[in-house]
């Protein structure tokens, strides 16, 4: 026989997947009810209205994909690109490179430009060379969490509008944790994670977009029995379809909409899970919510600075959910992570690429993102760090960190 499941308990600090929050895993039990059942439907056009409140927008159209993050900044992409088209991607770090893989995919012309790792673009910068390149779409990332950076987003998108160019973001770390204002910054197309800063399990991607992307997709729009309108077929290029069953937004909205004609079958508990987790957001408030990821920053980044350590990246442009730490000199970072997991239970995230040995990651998302949580990681690190024999201040971390909770 095989053994039941026996998960041992954790502290999750890393930039995702997080602790879920006690209430959504309890939702997640509800009983499944039928796709196209009234109570169901229902709860589906709850969670619309909850999305369009996370994401600050008047967008009728917000609804999650059924898969990971990626999944709804592919759904967003290959809906709107017919091959050739031009897609602008400025990048700073690797989710910049995953926005410019699904769009060569999808076979689109990329321009892309690259910033150093640990910093993020002048918006003055991708505003030049965006017209240089003239594209139909920009995508770029708002949360890094590779390096810890987030891109301010709001003059780029003006300048999108103006130049009437389509702004596709991907806000699937920042969504929750930190201010995304999707039609205050002229967001197009956005996609949001759950197993970040909404601290809902992996396995679904809000997604929301307005009129100026619903234009382009209605063009290209293709129903079971050929094209729906006069209007569709003179709109049609010559490469009108959708290169994707599952991520054609038209259908989508068709089975989210009131049509609800029907598409996939539609992942229920992982709905009640997003509905769950999209009122415990709400009912914190956003602000509050904004301001209790910067309090535990704070206090997490006052205690590693006390130890000694760096803070890795710049700060003025600091993602305010993760914090990179830069690894001493001579210490072996994965050996840390493991002494941290194997002794304290607790897991904080390594890097990528250039930056694989050089940083670690903490998150402070969501659920996770508690006093105690972050108490607890400096106690281990510090503790940790001493038997590695690192070079820090000891004894100044957690006071440092208690000083910051107790000033407030
Ligand atoms: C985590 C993350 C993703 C990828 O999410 P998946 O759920 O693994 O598909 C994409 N973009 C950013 C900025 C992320 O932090």
């Amino acid at each position: 026989m095989y053994r039941e499941l026996n998960t041992p308990a954790r502290t999750i600090m890393t930039p995702g997947p997080v602790e879920a929050e006690p209430r959504v895993l309890r939702a997640m039990a509800t009983p499944i009810l039928g796709q196209f059942d009234p109570a169901f439907t229902e709860i589906m056009d709850r969670v619309m209205k909850m999305l369009r409140d996370l994401f600050q927008t008047n967008n009728k159209w917000a609804f999650p994909i059924d898969g990971t993050s990626r999944s709804g900044a592919e759904a967003l992409l290959c809906s709107i690109i017919e091959p050739g088209d031009k897609v602008f991607i400025p990048i700073y770090g690797r989710f910049g490179y995953l926005l410019n893989e699904i769009c060569e995919r999808y076979g689109a012309e990329v321009h892309t430009i690259e910033c150093e790792w640990g910093e993020v673009f002048d918006p003055e910068e991708v505003i030049k060379e965006m017209k240089r390149v003239n594209p139909k779409i920009t995508a770029i990332v708002h949360g890094e969490t590779s390096t810890g950076q987030m891109q301010p987003l709001e003059e780029i998108g003006k300048a999108c509008r103006e130049q009437d160019i389509l702004f596709v973001v991907d806000a699937v770390a920042s969504i929750g944790g930190t201010p995304v204002k999707v039609d205050e910054w002229y967001i197009d197309g956005i996609v949001g994670g759950t197993q970040k800063c909404l601290s809902v399990p992996s396995g679904m991607a809000p997604i929301t977009y307005n009129e100026r992307i619903e234009k382009v997709v209605q063009a290209r729009k293709k129903v079971e029995k050929g094209i729906e309108t006069e209007d569709d077929r003179q709109n049609l290029g010559n490469n009108p379809f959708i290169k994707s069953n599952y991520f054609d937004v038209s259908m989508l909205q068709d089975y989210w909409g009131p049509r609800r004609l029907n598409h996939h079958t539609e992942a229920t508990s992982m709905i009640y899970a997003l509905h769950e987790g999209l009122r415990i957001v709400l009912e914190e408030g956003l602000e509050e919510r904004f301001a209790r990821h910067k309090h535990h920053e704070q206090a997490l980044m006052a205690g590693i600075e006390a130890m000694g350590l760096e803070i890795y990246g710049n700060l003025e442009s600091k993602l305010p959910v993760v914090t990179c730490v830069t690894i001493p000199e001579g210490i072996d970072g994965e050996s840390v992570r493991k002494m941290l997991l194997d002794e304290f239970t607790i897991e904080i995230a390594s890097s990528f690429g250039p930056l694989q040995g050089k940083i670690w990651r903490i998150g402070t998302m969501g659920y996770s993102c508690r006093k105690e949580n972050v108490l607890f990681a400096l106690a281990g690190l510090e503790a940790v760090l001493i038997r590695h024999d690192a070079p820090i201040q000891v004894g100044r971390a957690l006071q440092a960190a208690l000083d910051v909770y107790n000033n407030n």
